[in-house]
C-alpha cells in the first residue's frame, strides 16, 4: 500500500508564505478532504505537491513511499504516481481525447518503447465502460467547447487511464453544477481502491455527500487546524468557519 507523507510543508509564492507548516499522511485507499475558507492556501498546497514551478517549497518534505519527490520535476512526479486534477482544465483544439491520452501514456514509456495500439484501445474502452462514458466522447478535441461536466468527465478518464497512486483534486470555486459533481463523485467512487489515495479539496460540503471521505481536515491560514471524520464537514456546513477561528483565538490567548 502506498503512502504520501506531507511533513511540515512551507510553500511561498514570490516572497509571500502561503502554506505555513502543514503535515498530512494519506495512505492508499483513503479519501482525505481538505476544506477551508478562500485564500487559505488549499490550491497552493495541491499545486506545490504536483510540482508547479510558481510555488517554492521553502522547507518540509513530501515523501511518496518514503522517497522525497521535491527534487523531481512535475512530469516526473506524475510518472511517480501523483495526479493533479485541474480546477480549470485547458482546451486543446485539434487533439482528440483518444490521441491525447495515448500521448500521455506514451510519454511514460522508456525511449524507443511504443505503445501497443490494440492494447491501448482495449484498455481505453474498458475504462470508458467502467465509467459509463460514451464511445463517441474520445473522438472529440480535448475540452474544446466542453461543458463543465464534460471537462470533468475528460479529467476522470485521464485519471482512470493514468492509474495514479495519489490523486489531488481541487474542486474549490469551480462552480460545479450538480451534473459535474456527480461525474466527479461517480468516477472517484468507481476508482476507490487500496491502490488509490485521494486528496479532495473542496469549499463546499455538498461534494462530500457524494464522495464520503475517511477524514476531513480544516485548513486555515496555511495550516491544518482541525481534523475529524465526515461529520466535521456537516458541522462546517452548518456553522461556517468562524467558530474555528474563535477556537484558535481562544487557544492562542
Ligand atoms: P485557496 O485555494 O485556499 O482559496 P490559494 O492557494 O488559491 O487559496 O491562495 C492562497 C493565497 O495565495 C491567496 O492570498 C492568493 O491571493 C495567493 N496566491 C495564490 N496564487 C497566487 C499566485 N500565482 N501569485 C500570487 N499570489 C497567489
Ligand atoms: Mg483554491
Amino acid at each position: 500500500m502506498s503512502q504520501l507523507e506531507i511533513k511540515n510543508l512551507h510553500v511561498s509564492i514570490g516572497d509571500k508564505e502561503i502554506v505555513k507548516g502543514l503535515s498530512l499522511t494519506i495512505k492508499g485507499g483513503e479519501v482525505h478532504a481538505i476544506m477551508g475558507p478562500n485564500g487559505t492556501g488549499k490550491s497552493t498546497l495541491s499545486k506545490a505537491i504536483a510540482g508547479h514551478p510558481d510555488y517554492t517549497i521553502t522547507s518540509g518534505e513530501v515523501l511518496l513511499d518514503g522517497v522525497s519527490i521535491l527534487e523531481k520535476e512535475a512530469d516526473e512526479r506524475a510518472r511517480a504516481g501523483i495526479f493533479l486534477a485541474f480546477q480549470y482544465p485547458s482546451e486543446i483544439p485539434g487533439v482528440s481525447i483518444a490521441n491525447f491520452l495515448r500521448a500521455a501514456l506514451q510519454a511514460r514509456l522508456a525511449d524507443g518503447e511504443e505503445i501497443d495500439a490494440s492494447g491501448y484501445y482495449k484498455r481505453l474502452y474498458a475504462k470508458m465502460d467502467l465509467l459509463k462514458i460514451d464511445r463517441k466522447f474520445t473522438s472529440r478535441a480535448v475540452n474544446d467547447g466542453f461543458s463543465g461536466g464534460e471537462k470533468k468527465r475528460c479529467e476522470i478518464l485521464q485519471m482512470a487511464m493514468l492509474e495514479p497512486k495519489f490523486a489531488l483534486m481541487d474542486e474549490t470555486d469551480s462552480g460545479l453544477d450538480i451534473d459535474a459533481l456527480r461525474i466527479v463523485a461517480d468516477g472517484v467512487n468507481t476508482m476507490r481502491s487500496p491502490n488509490l489515495g485521494v486528496l479532495l479539496i473542496t469549499h463546499y460540503q455538498r461534494l462530500l455527500d457524494y464522495i464520503v471521505p475517511d477524514y476531513v481536515h480544516v485548513m486555515y491560514d496555511g495550516r491544518i487546524v482541525k481534523s475529524g471524520d465526515k461529520n466535521l464537514a456537516h458541522e462546517l456546513e452548518a456553522k461556517g468557519y468562524d467558530w474555528i477561528k474563535k477556537e484558535l483565538a481562544t487557544a492562542q490567548a
